[in-house]
């Protein structure tokens, strides 16, 4: 069976966004070195954001080589429940559009993940309403990024959950099948993201088996980082292994 390529990076943050510390041009120069075949540049964005038509037209400018692939992308946050997206109302048509848990998704907005916590911690909410809240603004996240991209992507997908005191044993795995299925449907990839260590084989095997693309991610912020993603790997590996197996005894 062929499977997911490692010689491609998907997500990668460059001077476009404020904590980064490489040129687009360097991180693709440095993805050329590291023997990439293709690579997608996915700054962070906000509602006020103005400059992606300059990163845009920045990575047309420059002239990666022949058997590499640049991709042009944005990493937004999920706003709230229904799935809205922090992203600039004329955003270009890009390549990628990374769907990121970087605060909880809430009905009224973004929270704190510590505040939802709290809230778990004193019963004034359930596990199950919090992972079902979260899985259903995600789905809705990659819908509304789907009109507006090549592909959405799911960026580090879990991220949140040892921030809300949670971990993947708190999510039904039907859920992550339905998450999967939809990603398979619209040509959703899954970020395996090195620097978050998630999703673990576990979930990744799920997207497997649903047909949905994966990608290593290495979430660099500086050029020597870029295509650097072994615990991707490994992870990877794994689920391939989970999916042979489950397929032997099926
Ligand atoms: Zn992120
Ligand atoms: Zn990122």
């Amino acid at each position: 069976m062929t499977g997911p390529d490692p010689h491609q990076d998907v997500h990668v943050h460059t001077t476009f966004s404020d904590d980064a510390l490489s040129s687009p041009a360097a991180c693709v120069i440095a993805a050329a070195e590291a023997g990439l075949r293709e690579i997608c540049l996915t700054d962070h964005v906000r509602r006020d954001t103005t400059w992606v038509p300059a990163l845009v037209e920045t990575v047309d400018q420059v002239r990666p080589p022949r058997d590499l692939a640049v991709y042009t992308g944005v990493e937004t946050k999920v706003w709230d429940a229904s799935g809205r997206l922090d992203l600039p109302d004329d955003l270009p048509h890009l390549d990628r559009i990374l769907v990121a848990d970087h605060r909880f998704p809430a009905p009224g907005g973004p929270c704190d993940p510590a505040a939802i916590a709290e809230d778990l911690w004193s019963g004034r909410v359930t596990a199950d309403e919090v992972v079902a809240l979260l899985m259903s603004a995600t789905a809705a996240g990659i819908a509304a990024a789907a009109p507006r991209c090549e592909r959405p992507v799911i960026a580090h997908l879990f991220s949140i959950l040892p921030k809300l005191g949670l971990s993947e044993d708190d999510v039904d795995p039907l859920l992550v099948d339905e998450l999967a299925a939809q990603a398979a449907r619209t040509g959703a990839i899954l970020d395996v993201n090195e620097k978050w260590s998630c999703p673990s084989p576990g979930v990744v095997a799920r997207f497997l088996a649903a047909g949905a693309e994966v990608a290593p991610g290495s979430d660099a912020h500086a050029a020597q980082e870029v295509g650097h993603h072994p615990g991707a790997e490994l992870t990877i590996a794994r689920a391939r292994e989970l999916v042979v197996v489950a397929d032997s005894v099926s």
